[in-house]
């Protein structure tokens, strides 16, 4: 048996994944602690994991949704955001971990503090990352136009000082790549397909595409119309009220069924009330929160945001996607599945244009051909099961090498 610390940050997008690979692990008989917060504490419970609250070490500093959105944009302050908690980790965290003396530790590419705790503690890591793979080659694809590339630079000088403040707290951490980047040398698991990773082919060995980690359900959505058109925009920066009733406006005389998730920043009572006074032909479904696996299975189009795990479910469901980015990462995301044919932009929110794109999805079925090849990536990959495998043999290695230096002595 092997003992597996996670690490993760409070986001659903970087939790979900995971959450598979922790089942299979424990059903194989493996003992899993799972260091999150209260926000994500049922879901880690759910698969049997022991779940260890980071709360106390204040991962969000009192942040407001628009805090929120800046980590997504600005990376000096997404540093500074993640340099702060694993300082507040520090001491108390650190004891804990080397008393339980983890065989491996694997923490998502954005928990800083599990990454360096691996380091200071000399406990073998993997790196558990949701986003694309990120080196110089992939980097092209994520970094998005001339000017948001110079503000990455500016971000990454400001971030220096973030930097120097870890290694005054004895972290080995020479720049802020070694942060924003696994280099080839880190076990790392990537929740795609070789074939949807851009540049995969620069990635070294040490990397494993496991696909993508669809959780299953037990609900299954009623479709009532003939075609069904999902919209959401994910679980952060979804405070998006003029967009949602765009899209309302648009599908207000078709025969769609149309399922919006907005999330709980939005006033839903407000948009409830909007759909409720039209003479509309259309049906909605305005919700804070859906079963999106379930929608998904029974959707024809999903206007997204282009966060890894929704593109990821629908792609993984054959569902062409109407993209309409907002970060940097999901501009990135965005411009993989253009290249691969499975979607159209939406470069304005208007009315007609989101009319338009939705019709266009909807009439040419190439779109729908190119999701299904990726689709088909997706189950050629070895899913929870070949990233329990990854951690295990690193696992397992660690083991072996104690057995030796216990036989030397
Ligand atoms: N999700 C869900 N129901 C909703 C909205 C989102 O289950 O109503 C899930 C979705 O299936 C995905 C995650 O939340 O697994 C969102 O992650 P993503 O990377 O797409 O975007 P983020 O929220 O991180 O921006």
């Amino acid at each position: 048996m092997s003992r597996i610390a996670f690490f993760c940050i409070p986001a659903h997008g970087h939790t979900n994944p995971t959450l598979e690979v922790v089942k299979e692990l424990i059903h194989q008989g493996h003992e899993v602690r799972y260091y999150s917060y209260e926000c994500m504490r049922k879901k880690i419970e759910s698969t049997g994991a022991e779940y260890i609250s980071c709360d106390d070490y204040d991962f969000e500093q009192k942040l407001t949704p628009a805090d929120g959105k800046r980590v997504a944009e600005d990376m000096s302050f997404a540093i500074e955001v993640l340099v702060n908690s694993t300082l507040a980790m520090d001491d108390a965290l650190l004891e804990q971990i080397k008393q339980w003396n983890p065989d491996c530790i694997v923490a998502d590419s954005m928990a800083l503090w599990g990454k360096l705790i691996a380091k200071k503690l000399n406990i073998p890591f993997v790196s558990s990352t949701t986003t694309f793979a990120f080196n110089k080659d992939s980097a092209k694809v994520m970094q998005g136009s001339l000017k948001d590339l110079v503000k990455v630079l500016i971000q990454m000088v400001k971030a220096k000082k973030h930097i120097k403040r870890l290694q005054e707290n004895g972290y080995d951490i020479k720049n802020v790549i070694e942060i924003i980047q696994n280099d080839n040398d880190t076990n790392t698991i990537v929740y795609t397909s070789p074939e949807f990773q851009p540049y995969s082919d620069t990635f070294s060995d040490k990397y494993v595409f496991v696909g993508p980690s669809i959780r299953p359900t037990n609900n299954v959505f009623e479709k009532t119309r003939e075609k069904l058109v999902y919209i959401s925009m994910g679980t952060v920066n979804n405070d998006m009220t003029i967009f949602y009733k765009n899209c309302i406006d648009a599908f207000k005389d078709s025969n769609y069924q149309v399922v919006l998730s907005v999330g709980s920043q939005v006033d839903i009572k407000h948009l409830e009330e909007y759909v409720t006074k039209l003479e509309s032909t259309a049906q909605f479904h305005v919700l804070t929160w859906v079963d999106q696996i379930a929608v998904l299975e029974k959707a024809d189009v999903f206007i997204t945001h282009c966060g890894m795990n929704s593109v990821s479910e629908a792609l993984y469901f054959k569902v062409p996607l109407v993209m309409y980015p907002q970060t940097n990462e999901q501009k990135g995301v965005a411009f993989r599945i253009n290249e691969l044919g499975a979607g159209i932009y939406l470069i304005r929110d208007s009315v007609s244009d989101v009319q338009m794109a939705v019709k266009e999805l909807l009439q040419r079925v190439e779109y729908k051909k190119q999701a299904n090849e990726i689709s088909v990536s997706f189950s050629k990959c070895g899913g929870s099961r070949a990233a329990a495998e990854k951690i295990l043999d690193i696992a397992l290695d660690n083991k072996l090498r104690y057995v030796k230096q216990f036989d030397k002595s």
